[in-house]
């Protein structure tokens, strides 16, 4: 599907806030892990992640009250969609595999193009065999746009967890040019190339012509995953039935093939991490407490605007706040750059060989 048409049509009905965008502050720092990308938002208030999870739990009904930016109109969760929002042009239809979706733009843009492609039934956000082939079905529909899912569990989420849907545009983010540091083999699925990426989330990346065995590569990583547990890097599958692993995953086209990257998250609480073992410590929390989600999972940070007074009062240069991000990054890897992490990652991996 042809977008630029539509993408203009959205910025010229002020559905994507132009001038709102052109207020936010924006840098890159170089860091060991390539340069991040820093965003002051100035027209988007901060979520507590504890707020998230339980808007989570809440249904539709409960959330009446949210009020679309971009069209000013009410609806009953921010990503449900209705027919007025095709008729006036905000949202378009997207038919994947016989299942109806919609795609409009990000009112708020944090880069080139942002859009969000949503189920037309409000069901919750998921992680597994159909939301890997639904990835691949949006990105075969918008193969100029890469897309992602936020992984499906509140601390390491998203925002919105209780509507199905992925976020996608055209942008280059520091993950994607970030270097393969090593190759293995999934003996399993030949056609598979799969290594770790050098970054400080951990990072699984696929690349495969064959959408059925990526799928079925990726489903196999998941299952491993979720089910993995070491003690000895803190990392802990499970608490009784509930689940704490699971996979924030981001698909592009790549050279006529298909390139997947899994990062890998465990959502566990501590006495001494309250908010989350992999999540930004307290340490950092001037800087970022909220979630850390897809976007900044491949290095574009969007801080709150109270950064802007940190700055101010602790004297820190955007390097600064820069380098402080790939802290944040670095917390929420599961297996860390130090050899007692890397040893851990190669246990994983020798479990899904
Ligand atoms: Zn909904």
């Amino acid at each position: 599907m042809d977008t630029d048409a539509f993408y203009q049509a959205s910025r010229e009905a002020n559905y994507v806030k132009v001038a709102d965008i052109a207020r936010n502050i924006a840098w890159t720092t170089p860091t060991e892990w390539g340069d991040m990308q820093i965003t002051i938002n100035l027209s988007k208030p901060e979520k507590d992640p504890r707020a998230i999870a339980a808007a989570a739990k809440a249904g539709p009904s409960e959330k009446a009250d949210y009020i679309d930016p971009a069209t000013g109109r009410a609806r009953p969760c921010p990503l449900c969609v209705t027919e007025d929002d095709v008729a006036c042009g905000y949202a378009k239809r997207l038919d994947l595999s016989g299942d109806a979706w919609a795609l409009w733009y990000s009112p708020y843009a944090y880069y080139n193009e942002h859009c969000i492609a949503m189920s037309w039934q409000h069901r919750p956000m998921h992680i597994d065999r159909a939301a890997f082939t639904s990835l691949l079905d949006v990105v075969d529909a918008l193969p100029q746009y890469f897309f992602g899912s936020n992984a499906d569990l509140p601390i390491v989420g998203g925002s919105i967890l209780s509507h199905d849907h992925y976020q996608g545009g055209r942008h280059t983010f520091p993950m994607e040019v970030a270097p393969m540091t090593e190759m293995f083999e999934l003996p399993a699925f030949p056609a598979v190339k799969a290594g770790v990426v050098k970054w400080p989330l951990s990072v699984i990346r696929l690349q495969c012509a064959d959408r059925a065995q990526l799928v079925d590569a990726a489903v196999a990583i998941l299952d491993a995953w979720r089910a993995y547990d070491d003690a000895s890097v803190g990392i802990v599958s499970h608490t009784g039935e509930v689940r704490h692993n699971t996979i924030t995953p981001i698909l592009r086209r790549k050279d006529g093939a298909y390139e997947m990257d899994l990062a890998l998250r465990c959502n566990i609480t501590s006495d001494e991490h309250p908010l989350g073992v992999f999540h930004p410590h307290e340490e950092l929390h001037h800087i970022k407490k909220e979630n850390i989600g897809l976007i900044e999972v491949m290095g574009l940070a969007i801080l709150p605007p109270r950064v802007q007074q940190v700055m101010d009062e602790r004297s820190y240069t955007r390097d600064d706040v820069g380098r402080l991000f790939a802290r944040v990054l670095e917390d929420a890897g599961v297996f860390k750059w130090d050899a007692q992490g890397r040893e851990a990652l190669a246990r994983f991996i020798s479990t899904l060989q």
